[in-house]
């Protein structure tokens, strides 16, 4: 499901294997003796090749244990997987801490950026202890097992995973049950608490170790700019879309109080368990509840699509199709051989749609088990976004093998996305004709629903997280906290009355996974302004949710040579090379949702705003 991007990563770089699920065993050779005198720029520039050769080395290896994983999940798959990520990050972790002892040299520009990426590619740092770092990286890997093994049992024999609950969140109109299974999901969490009070004792000890203040500096410094700047910037671009969502908010509000009655309050917060999702963090799924009068966009592509008999590799042609149209070549011929596109029927697979490029140079390949529905046509399109961006920058060294930041490698594949419009899907010949701009406000509260509605949530995950990582935020007032940030950021609430004992954090993925969230706020944000720039290279003057890519060479060029960049140069650069900007900024999703900002603003007249 496309939604369901959220919950893994998408995209298989370097950087993913610094990821938490450390493990003790194996740590490799060191590459010299750490000596007391002075190194030469000679030693730096060795030191730096050799850890990138054997990263590489590694990291191939792991994607190839990854991949017969994802496909044909046994216990032995499992078990060969994690032990290529453990010699992969494992060795992730020496190099960092071995890069300190270059610090404050003068050294060439790409062997300093390379000894910066090695020493701030880590998501957790282990101490140097080996009991402690054995003690954080078995935490980190039973939190995030017994959030994958999370059931709320209803009933003694009736147990629901959280794809039975999220069905249920996504479909139910009953009140009743929907708080049943959130405050079920939500009691998975509370075991959770003290592994992960420890682990942020301990996660903080590594990152001190490595010269950062505490583990969300670290997470702070991966964007070529000072963590306290970054931190501004993120204040900046809310501020920019904080009044379009507080818009939608009071629209949502008044809607579903027409639904469900005083259980929403007038003019307070939404409460959590109304919205669709466990973390009414996109609302969607009740697109029927809020749907404006008479604005059917009048086709349903899913309908068009099975009417042709259209099969999966097709649904992928038609994504590959979009990329050629901008110039780039086509996918090389193991992608067709290598790729799953279908859920096989005689094994356990992970569905879950992700991108790879298995060897780091061309063996691209997609996961997926595709319906023929509208949703996977934009997914298809959307992880495609993942290849072309890994083979753009195939040709760099390997540690610049990565998007510009984080944000980048989500946000292209969604950019490509939005391109995906009525009037694409007459070029392709599945409509005959685009709808009228009279229907505009219906597709645009959809993509609202989602895509406007996430973006306070994307911001406040990694506000707490900071805060608990410098002290700011105790543990006693961990959940307290959590529903401050929830209802300042969100103008949400729990439905029913939470004690400090609970973890409401922990019932997030990403809290126990230990996986940093900052970067889909920031993909949020740069798919609408790489969009607004590329179809402006386009020469589109129309409403930015009509104006698509699909067929413009000049779009295509820009896109090229700012994803073959990869991330060997600050971020602002690659910004710059495809927007013309070097800052990011949150006006282009305003401009992109402005005819819906209008409706809403008509539609509230009259009706409390904010919370
Ligand atoms: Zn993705």
């Amino acid at each position: 499901m496309h939604r369901n991007r959220w919950l893994l990563l998408g995209a298989m770089t370097l950087a993913f294997f610094f990821s938490p699920a450390l493990s003790p065993a194996a740590v490799p050779e060191k590459t010299g003796p750490i000596r007391a005198q002075a190194p030469t720029a000679a030693e730096a520039k060795a030191f730096v090749d050799a850890a990138e050769a054997k990263l590489l080395e590694l990291a191939v290896e792991a994607s190839r244990a990854g991949w017969v994983q994802s496909t044909y999940i046994t216990d032995d798959t499992e078990i060969l997987a994690a032990k290529a990520n453990e010699r992969a990050i494992n060795a992730g972790v020496e190099y960092a801490k071995q890069a300190v002892r270059f610090d404050k040299m003068k050294l060439p520009d790409d062997v300093a950026r390379k000894l910066l990426l090695l020493k701030n590619g880590l998501t957790l740092a282990a101490p140097s202890n080996p009991k402690e770092s054995e003690e954080v990286t078995r935490i980190a890997a039973a939190m995030e097992g017994e959030y994958g093994k999370g059931k709320y049992c209803p009933q003694k024999d009736k147990c629901l995973d959280l794809e039975d609950i999220s069905k249920i969140m996504a479909e139910s109109r009953d009140p009743a049950q929907l708080l049943d299974v959130w405050r079920g999901w939500h009691s998975i969490a509370i075991q959770m608490r003290p592994q992960y009070q420890r682990f942020v004792e301990l996660a903080n000890k590594g990152a001190r170790e490595l010269g950062f203040k505490d583990t969300g500096a670290l997470w702070r410094s991966k964007y070529d700019m000072p963590p306290g700047d970054f931190a501004a910037e993120l204040d900046r671009l809310w501020e920019q879309v904080r009044p379009l969502y507080v818009s939608l908010h009071a629209y949502v509000r008044w809607k579903l109080r027409e639904k469900y009655g005083d259980v929403v309050p007038a003019n307070g917060p939404l409460p959590a368990h109304l919205l669709g999702n466990m973390w009414a963090q996109t609302w969607d799924n009740i697109y029927p509840l809020v749907a404006p009068q008479s604005a059917d966009p009048g086709y349903d592509l899913t309908q068009i699509l099975k009417s042709r008999k259209t099969d999966a590799v097709q649904m992928v042609k038609y994504g590959e199709g979009f990329f050629s149209s901008l110039g780039f070549d086509p996918l090389p011929k193991t992608f067709w051989q290598r790729s799953m596109f279908t859920k096989p029927k005689d094994r356990e697979v992970v569905c879950h749609a992700s991108a790879w490029d298995i060897d780091y140079v061309d063996d691209l390949r997609i996961k997926m088990c595709i319906d023929i529905t509208a949703e996977d046509f934009v997914t298809i399109h959307h992880e495609l976004g993942h290849n072309y961006y890994q083979r753009a920058y195939n040709a760099q060294p390997p540690l610049f093998r990565d998007s510009a930041n984080d944000g980048f490698h989500e946000a292209i594949g969604d950019t490509v996305a939005l391109s995906v419009t009525p009037e694409y899907l007459v070029k392709l010949g599945l409509l005959s004709s685009a709808p009228d701009a009279s229907k505009d406000i219906g597709l645009l509260l959809q993509k609202a629903l989602e895509k406007v509605a996430f973006l306070p949530f994307g911001l406040l995950i990694d506000q707490w997280r900071w805060k608990v990582f410098s002290g700011e935020i105790t543990p006693a007032d961990y959940n307290k906290a959590w529903w401050a940030l929830r209802l300042k950021y969100q103008g949400v609430a729990a439905p029913i009355a939470r004690k400090d004992e609970d973890f409401d954090p922990g019932a997030k993925y990403h809290v126990p996974a230990g996986v940093p969230y900052t970067r889909y706020f920031l993909a949020d944000i740069l798919q609408f302004q790489f969009h607004r720039a590329l179809t402006k290279t386009a020469g589109c003057t129309g409403p930015l949710n009509r104006c698509s890519i699909y067929g413009n060479a000049a779009a295509g060029k820009r896109l090229q040579d700012t994803l073959a960049m990869g991330q060997s140069r600050p971020w602002p650069d690659a910004l710059d090379a495809l927007t013309g900007q070097r800052q990011m900024d949150a006006t282009a999703i305003r401009d992109y949702f402005a005819p819906l900002q209008k409706w809403l603003d008509e539609q509230n007249k009259g009706k409390p705003v904010g919370w």
